[in-house]
């Protein structure tokens, strides 16, 4: 018994002493956590009044896009990550530079290639993975940051308003920039660079200039490291609502370097034009519209295949990517058409708009902006009055205009292209009166609208504008379209695929 209390008094005075150390433990990690609280409420009151630096937002400085046969990135690098040593310098390319690119070995600059290379990790691949930074500042080549910039720069972004979305613009040696308004029409491909949207901000800026903006704005975009680096910046930072707003307290410095001679000059443009072309396929941007009127193409042509492939099912892919049909493609079936129609036309052959040709032709007097196709019906006995139709129901051919006519692998049907790889095309359908109905014979079950019809409709032909050219039409437009489409079908439009919302 005794020995049994002894055990008993030695298991709890081992057990208290174990109690104390845990409430002494329990109490030094509270005073702890009190004490850091009130340290970094102590630096949070202290920032707004000087600049201790180890709360400063550091900067991360980004060099991207630049000519790897002359460029300044190692100047560049070496003297920012040099002189301030809380500032990062991340150099990122989309290749292994070649010819090879020095880059300082200071611990603040990091080269990154941004393409996925065999035996290079993640890490290694990722620009983002290397920002730690609130800011970030994307440097065009040949310019750098200075002492003075720095200590300017940090008084700006202390006293920025963090809410607002605005990145700013920074002018190299005060020289030019300008301000114009962005307007990336997703739907239609097509990329709007006209007047600034209001007297403060612009959708984005032309001449040598560096962006600083918040990394949480950065990483809020799609792929921040696109080439083209300030085009790709701008549309993007445009879908993100993130102003940009042109500063001038802020300057960066040009490093004064030889002038370049022309042969590294134009390899600078022919690199600045595939940048862009690049940018604009993976965005989707075809058609580019500057303020001064003038147009730039980036989708399909003679030479080039169709924007969209194979139509599955009515409706072509880019319709289920929000998209409708590819300007450059809308132009081309134009084309396409008013060639066909001044061809038949010219031939007094008896044709007319079908399904959803003359639909659009009703609707606004063009292509439905999200059709790929353009339909005709025509007699069949007029086939005979025309040389292209009777050449190519025995051959295919390329006519001098370059358009290629082939017969329907299909069916009993015409089909004349844009060209022969580029496949945009109006389709002919040889229609016969039988009885007072027209018919033909093929007949496609996925459109409803293919049926049979009065031939009276055709009795008296008349016409109806349609991509800029008068076009042929049945008579009693709106009844035709009901007759086939159904009631109210002008007015209502709807994608091919009904399971796609409008
Ligand atoms: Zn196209």
């Amino acid at each position: 018994m005794v020995t049994l209390l002894n055990v008993t008094m030695r298991i709890l005075r081992r057990k208290w002493k174990i109690f104390a150390a845990a409430l002494f433990v329990n109490m030094l990690l509270l005073w702890t956590i009190s004490w850091c609280g009130n340290r970094q409420s102590n630096n949070a009151e202290h920032s707004k009044t000087s600049e201790p630096l180890n709360v400063l937002p550091s900067l991360t400085v980004i060099i991207q896009d630049f000519d790897v046969l002359q460029n300044d990135v190692f100047t560049s690098a070496s003297y920012i990550a040099g002189n301030l040593s809380d500032v990062n310098v991340l150099i990122v390319s989309e290749q292994i530079p070649y010819p090879p690119v020095k880059i300082p070995t200071l611990e603040n600059v990091k080269l990154v290639i941004s393409q996925p290379n065999p035996g290079h990790s993640l890490n290694s691949s990722r620009p983002e993975l290397n920002i730690r930074s609130n800011f970030v500042l994307f440097l065009p080549d040949g310019s750098l940051i200075g002492q003075d910039f720095y200590r300017i720069y940090k008084s700006f972004v202390n006293k920025l308003d963090l809410s607002r979305n605005e990145a700013f613009a920074i002018t190299v040696d005060n020289s030019r920039r300008n301000c114009y308004g962005l307007d990336f029409k997703m739907k239609t491909w097509t990329l709007n660079i006209g007047e600034r949207l209001d007297s403060k901000s612009c959708g984005y800026v032309k001449g040598d200039h560096g962006l600083l903006l918040q990394t949480k704005h950065l990483f809020s975009l799609m792929d921040p490291f696109m080439p083209s680096t300030f085009m790709s910046l701008y549309i993007q930072l445009s879908l993100v609502y993130v102003k940009v707003v042109m500063i001038e307290d802020l300057q960066l410095q040009r490093i004064s370097t030889a002038p370049k001679d022309a042969k590294v000059l134009w390899e600078q443009k022919q690199f600045r034009q595939r940048k862009s072309e690049q940018l604009y396929a993976k965005v989707g941007v075809k058609k580019v519209n500057y303020a001064n009127g003038h147009t730039e193409w980036y989708g399909c042509n003679k030479e080039s295949t169709r924007c969209f492939d194979t139509v599955y099912q009515n409706m072509p892919e880019y319709l289920y990517n929000g998209r409708w049909t590819p300007p450059c493609c809308l132009t081309h079936l134009r084309e396409t058409a008013r060639h066909v129609f001044g061809i038949l036309d010219a031939c007094k052959a008896r044709w007319w708009l079908e399904g959803g040709s003359l639909l659009g032709a009703a609707r606004d007097h063009d292509i439905i902006p999200w059709d790929y196709d353009i339909d005709i019906g025509m007699y069949r006995e007029d086939m005979l009055k025309c040389n292209q139709l009777l050449r190519v129901s025995k051959e295919r051919f390329v006519d001098e205009k370059r358009f290629s006519w082939e017969k329907a692998i299909e069916g009993d049907f015409y089909r004349v292209q844009f060209s022969e790889s580029n496949h945009l095309h109006v389709d002919i359908f040889p229609f016969y009166p039988q009885n007072g109905i027209m018919t033909k014979d093929t007949w496609f079950k996925t459109h409803k609208q293919d049926t049979e019809f009065p031939e009276h409709f055709l009795k008296p032909l008349t016409r109806i504008e349609f991509a800029g050219i008068n076009a042929s039409a049945p008579n009693n437009v709106r009844e035709f379209l009901e007759y086939k489409f159904g009631k109210g079908v002008i007015e209502s439009p709807k994608y091919p695929n009904e399971v796609i919302a409008f």
